[in-house]
């Protein structure tokens, strides 16, 4: 077990170090990385993606090469365009609604990224759930000239994502819903689909609780999907890799592109874009790099801990009953 600690290069999710366990096994590495907020029952579903990662291993991939977007953060124009550009991704992931920030600031830079990339490009927005459905409904009109991919989580619940679609579709704006922070547990994505709030599912490995579960519930929910990551390593981001290379569509460019936000990597080949594409592969952990970003003493106490209690909520290494028991093994379902 290697306890790691990544100072981030700007501060996402109000974190300015990303910290997790790489657990080694028969099949591989896998990455134990739950944010701070999951308590050790969500954490039980993050530790089944490592123990799956490093035990199990992945369903073969049906292609080699993962399409990913480019996250563009609430940047002022000229750095959005700049970075938006710098990548070589044909997609974009715009951050808006920042806290602090103008509709105003969220127009010019979506406005600036289409004209660095082109009309040819995809441009998402993702509002972290910031807008109440009136905001959205007006922004999202009012972005919808620049050519909208989708939107992204532009309101916290499924019933005002629900409302927002409404809405839309009675002005007759054309622009795609997907739910990503509404989609933590396997049952979310069923659960938004019922409610008419999503076209698309963002679906994020670790709390899914691995390659496997994240493909029953894609399966289930009958959604287009786009994998994200939950800003891991490059052993971590191989599981999203894994799932987006073994999901039979892929219509979205994934969020995978996300390594750069750290400000260093445990892998000596680390999992970059290369032409706007992840390869499918899994890199392997370097003993040097591991020595580099080893966690202090306390950190690394912290984080045993909180393997220990997730594996005592274990052992979720599903969270969907669909799964046969065909292993002999107790069916088990979500708790
Ligand atoms: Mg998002």
């Amino acid at each position: 077990m290697h306890v790691f600690a990544i100072p981030t290069r700007t501060r996402f999710r109000g974190i300015a170090r990303r910290e997790g366990v790489l657990i080694e096994g028969p099949a591989g590495w896998g990455e134990f990385s739950p944010f701070t907020e999951y308590g050790p029952r969500e954490a039980a579903r993050w530790l089944a993606c490592a123990r799956e990662a490093a035990e199990t291993g992945w369903p073969a991939p049906v292609r080699d090469r993962v399409p990913v977007n480019v996250t563009v953060p609430a940047l002022p124009p000229d750095r959005a365009a700049a970075l938006a550009a710098a990548g070589g991704c044909r997609t974009a992931k715009i951050k808006v609604a920042e806290s602090g920030q103008t509709f105003h600031d969220d127009r010019e830079r979506v406005a600036a990224v289409r004209d660095a990339l082109g009309s040819e490009a995809a441009i998402r927005v993702d509002a972290n759930g910031g807008w109440s459905v009136d905001e959205a409904a007006d922004h999202i009109a009012a972005l919808a000239r620049y050519g909208l991919e989708y939107a992204e989580q532009p309101c916290a619940t499924l019933p005002e994502l629900a409302e927002l679609r409404l809405r839309l579709a009675r002005r007759g704006i054309d622009v795609p819903i997907a739910a990503d922070e509404s989609i933590r547990r396997a049952e979310d994505p069923l659960k938004a689909r019922a409610a008419g709030a999503a076209d698309i599912a963002v679906l994020k490995v670790q709390p899914l609780g691995g390659v496997r579960a994240a493909l029953h519930v894609a399966e289930a929910c009958g959604l287009p999907v786009v994998v994200s990551s939950a800003l891991e390593t490059s052993a971590g981001l191989a599981a999203g890799v894994a799932l987006a290379a073994a999901l039979p569509e892929l219509p979205y460019a994934c969020g995978l592109a996300t390594l750069s936000l750290l400000d260093g990597d445990v892998c000596a080949d680390p999992l970059l874009p290369e032409d706007g594409a992840l390869p499918v592969r899994r890199p392997e952990p370097s003993p040097a790099l591991l020595e580099r970003w080893a966690a202090d003493p306390a950190t690394e106490a912290d984080w045993k801990r909180r393997v220990t209690d997730a594996a005592s909520r274990g052992p979720a290494t599903t969270p969907l009953a669909a799964r046969p028991p065909s292993n002999g093994a107790p069916n088990l379902e979500e708790r």
